[in-house]
């Protein structure tokens, strides 16, 4: 689903709307609490549904009276800003939270962590999953993302996807309908509520899948600053090349503004100290990204979704964002 809104009306109805239909709607709830990087502003209404009829209703709703709406996993891969988001936030921890097997495919709920999903296919001694172990996000994430690790990704492995879709309902979609690319799907560009992944993995004995889940995890123990406040890799490799050597190469390690800092120990990372703002992370990305333009004549992408008033937080759009700014 794709990352847009505008800024929260002052008294924004949605939630009192979904109210009276029985939704459990929390008004103004700051998605600060709801992503990795610990950043974003209120949210018209904070949807957490008991059960996969509640989360239709409230996504059929919002189609219905227009209102914005995106899903939320973890928020492992969000920049929110901090005016927030004038929309419903779908939550699915609660209501697509199963996984069932069915001979070697492994059904997961939406809102499953891929880390129960990978734990929960080593013990039924099935293989596929293993990369998923250590990536902090959900099977819709997963899913929307195609989220990778390790020379694979959710493509190698998802067989269907149901999804609610407006036009349409529930529907099963098989993976040759997500259009997979590089951290690209088709859910990206559609207004589409990943509820469900089926996954198609192969038998393995349990031992071996455990050791190569511990070596991935202890892999990225080693290189990645885990348990700081980020969403992980802020832009996306470009073709033959890796970010974090681009933009360690032009020196950017431990660049800080305000708040926000290129990790000393991996260069495509940014840390919130704790104080970061959206701004502060924006502003960030920009000079990391002129100046890989500078040296290297490349343009990096972001891999991180923004979330919040198109314009951004200083009145650069997401979209032009990392072209070379006249002032950076
Ligand atoms: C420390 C760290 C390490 C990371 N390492 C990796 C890595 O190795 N590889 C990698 O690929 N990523 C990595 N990431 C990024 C992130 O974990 C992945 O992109 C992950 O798949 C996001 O899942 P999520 O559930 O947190 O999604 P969110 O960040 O909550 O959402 C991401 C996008 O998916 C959409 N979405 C989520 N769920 C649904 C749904 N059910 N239906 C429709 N749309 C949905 C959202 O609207 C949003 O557009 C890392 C992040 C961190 C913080």
């Amino acid at each position: 689903m794709g990352a847009e809104g505008r800024v929260p009306a002052p008294e924004a109805p949605i939630a009192a709307n979904l109210r009276t239909l029985g939704v459990n709607a929390r008004p103004a709830e700051r998605l600060a609490r709801h992503t990795s990087f610990k950043i974003g502003g209120p949210v018209g209404a904070f949807v957490e549904p008991a059960d996969e009829a509640e989360a239709l209703l409230a996504a059929r709703t919002a189609f219905e009276q227009g209102v914005p709406l995106m899903v939320v996993g973890l928020g492992s891969n969000l920049l929110v800003s901090d005016r927030g988001f004038d929309g419903i936030v779908l939550s699915l921890a609660r209501a697509c939270r199963g996984v069932r097997r069915d001979g070697t495919r492994l059904a997961a709920g939406a809102g499953v962590s891929l880390a129960k999903v990978a734990h929960t296919a080593a013990g039924l001694e099935l293989s596929g999953v293993e990369f998923a172990v250590s990536i902090p996000g959900t099977v819709g994430g997963a899913a929307v993302m195609n989220a990778g690790a390790h020379g694979r990704s959710a493509q190698d492995v998802v067989q269907q996807v149901r999804v609610w879709d407006p036009a349409r309902g529930v529907v099963v979609l098989p993976r040759d309908a997500m259009q997979y690319g590089y951290r690209m799907s088709r859910a990206q560009q559609e207004p589409w509520v990943v509820l469900e992944v089926w996954f198609d993995l192969t038998p393995a004995p349990r031992e071996a899948i455990a050791r190569t889940m511990r070596d991935y995890m202890e892999h990225r123990r080693v290189t990645q600053p885990v348990g700081e406040r980020n969403a992980g890799s802020m832009f996306k490799n470009p073709p033959g090349d890796f970010a974090a050597r681009l933009i360690d190469a032009v020196g950017a390690k431990g660049w800080r503004e305000g708040g926000a800092c290129v990790s000393t120990l991996h260069a495509n990372f940014i840390a919130n100290d704790g104080t970061a703002t959206a701004r502060d992370v924006l502003t960030l990305m920009r000079r990391v990204a002129a100046a890989v333009q500078e040296r290297f004549h490349t343009a990096l992408a972001p891999e991180v979704r923004w979330v919040g008033p198109p314009e951004g937080e200083d009145g650069t759009t997401w979209d032009n964002l990392w072209l070379p700014a006249a002032d950076a």
